[in-house]
């Protein structure tokens, strides 16, 4: 690791401004892979989740970088431009500048629910900016990890990005690196222990980490559409997305006929769960323990429990979880305090919007927030009131999806931001610069000081 570090990190020294030129070739050339590489890479994530979704593959892995990619191209050119800025009277004449350098190499550590789009969306954003990189791929997808090292190799070579696998030994040995900046992904607890790392090194971290994302029904929400995209954006990947609406606010009155609703969407969606290539299964047999013994602990406090998929309840093989939604779930039970990543969605009633921005309030700063109503001074109200990543009105997920917005978390549920400019920028150094065209003394703000207070 320390090898593959050090080769990066004297081949940043040696080319310290990679032209916009180098940048774009290298980029286009992993988007090229990229497509090549596209039936080898479902092949492989469906071979490590057992189950997944090829359509998923493509859709939520492949297709946001390469999104990312002709977004960054096409605005790259724009980016790196110096940003000239005004100069203060009394400093003139000279001119102001920021330059956007490379920071140098960029470690990104890499969980395995997205394992594609999470390891080269953040390698678009830390190559658009001139910087190496070294990713720590998860120990969970062996053999998706295994073509994104080929396909990786066939553009870079080993002093541009390099891959370490491994898990958390390796994965601590990482943080330590003295990296110039680290993109972490994954767990908030994880991520309070890689800003501890980092920090020995003063090296900036952005994390994206996770957290309960809520869903909020209003009066007002057309409720078909409403329980279509909450259902979408709950069973993309079986839930285990980090922006999967966590737990649903929802107006009392209004309860009834969202069930009802979730039903219609869930069968239209998954006529079956068994056997049925659009849905995913859970990860590994530890995760889909935790989340069958999450809703056994539910059902044991006295929650109500509606497998959407009632037949199927129990005969899933495959680690296939139907969808169930949670009721009357007491709030100290599991559902209700952890981030839940899978197909488990408890609704709670609330009596009215401000009910339901107090519930937000209480808990830890979301990732996502997702909120259904027409009115447009109320969707204003809830995005001044309230705290979260990023917001969808009347959707779920797509914000992630937009290259003209920056994404990222706030709080528990992370810091700093990636995708677009602002990714770009987050992996760039802003130099401020002063220019004069000669040496000039300014003696007006040089002692003796006497006659300077007269002139301000
Ligand atoms: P995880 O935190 O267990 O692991 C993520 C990565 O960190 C893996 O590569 C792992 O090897 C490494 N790691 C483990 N221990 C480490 C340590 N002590 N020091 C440094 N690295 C360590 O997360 P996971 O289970 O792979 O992913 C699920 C979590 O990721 C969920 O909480 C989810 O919300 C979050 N997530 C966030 C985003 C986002 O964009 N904000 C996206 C996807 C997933």
């Amino acid at each position: 690791m320390q090898v593959a570090f050090d080769r990066l990190h004297d081949a940043a020294e040696r080319q310290p401004y990679p032209s916009l030129d180098w940048r774009c070739t290298r980029l286009r050339a992993l988007q090229q892979v990229l497509v090549a590489y596209r039936e080898r890479l479902a092949d492989a994530v469906a071979a490590d989740y057992g189950s997944r979704s090829r359509d998923e593959t493509y859709i939520a892995d492949i297709l946001p970088v390469v999104n990312a990619i002709k977004d960054t191209v096409k605005h790259l050119p724009r980016w790196v431009k110096p940003s000239r800025r005004p100069v203060q009277r009394m400093f003139r004449p000279a001119a102001a500048k920021v330059v956007y350098q490379p920071l140098g190499v960029v470690g990104i550590i890499v969980p395995w629910n997205y394992p594609i789009q999470l390891a080269l969306s953040p390698l678009v954003g830390a190559l658009a900016a001139g910087n190496r990189a070294l990713l720590k791929l998860s120990e969970h997808t062996p053999r998706t990890n295994g073509v994104l090292e080929q396909l990786l190799r066939e553009v870079f070579s080993d002093d541009e990005v390099a891959v370490i696998h491994g898990g958390v030994p390796v994965a601590e040995a990482f943080t330590r690196l003295p990296f110039d900046h680290l993109v972490f992904t994954g767990s908030t607890s994880v991520g309070r222990k890689v800003m501890a790392a980092a920090a020995e090194n003063l090296t900036p971290v952005t994390l994206e980490l996770g957290g309960k994302s809520p869903a909020i029904v209003d009066h007002d929400a057309p409720m078909g559409s409403t329980a279509e995209h909450i259902i979408f954006g709950k069973t993309l990947n079986a839930g285990q997305t980090c922006i999967a609406p966590d737990y649903v606010l929802c107006r009392e009155e209004r309860v009834d006929e969202l069930l009802a609703a979730m039903r219609k969407a869930a069968k239209r969606m998954y006529r079956r769960i068994d056997k049925n290539p659009d849905y995913t299964a859970i990860i590994n047999d530890r995760h889909y323990r935790r989340l069958r013994s999450m809703l056994d602990e539910a059902r044991e406090r006295g929650a109500e429990l509606i497998a959407l998929h009632p037949d199927e309840e129990g005969l899933v093989p495959q680690r296939k979880l139907p969808l169930h939604l949670v009721l009357d779930s007491p709030n100290d039970t599991r559902v209700m305090q952890e981030e839940i990543f899978g197909p488990i969605l408890p609704i709670v009633p609330v009596s009215d919007l401000d009910a339901a921005l107090r519930e937000v309030r209480k808990r830890p700063r979301p990732l996502a927030l997702y909120y259904f109503g027409l009115d447009n001074q109320v969707q204003e109200r809830v995005l001044q009131e309230s705290h979260a990543g990023g917001v969808c009105i009347n959707n779920t997920l797509f914000h992630i999806a937009q290259d003209s917005l920056p994404f990222g978390g706030i709080g528990d549920s992370g810091m700093g931001h990636y995708h677009g400019r602002e990714g770009f920028m987050s992996l760039s150094k802003q130099k401020g610069v002063y220019i004069q065209r000669r040496p000039n003394p300014s003696r007006l703000v040089y002692p003796p000081y006497g006659r300077l207070i007269h002139k301000l």
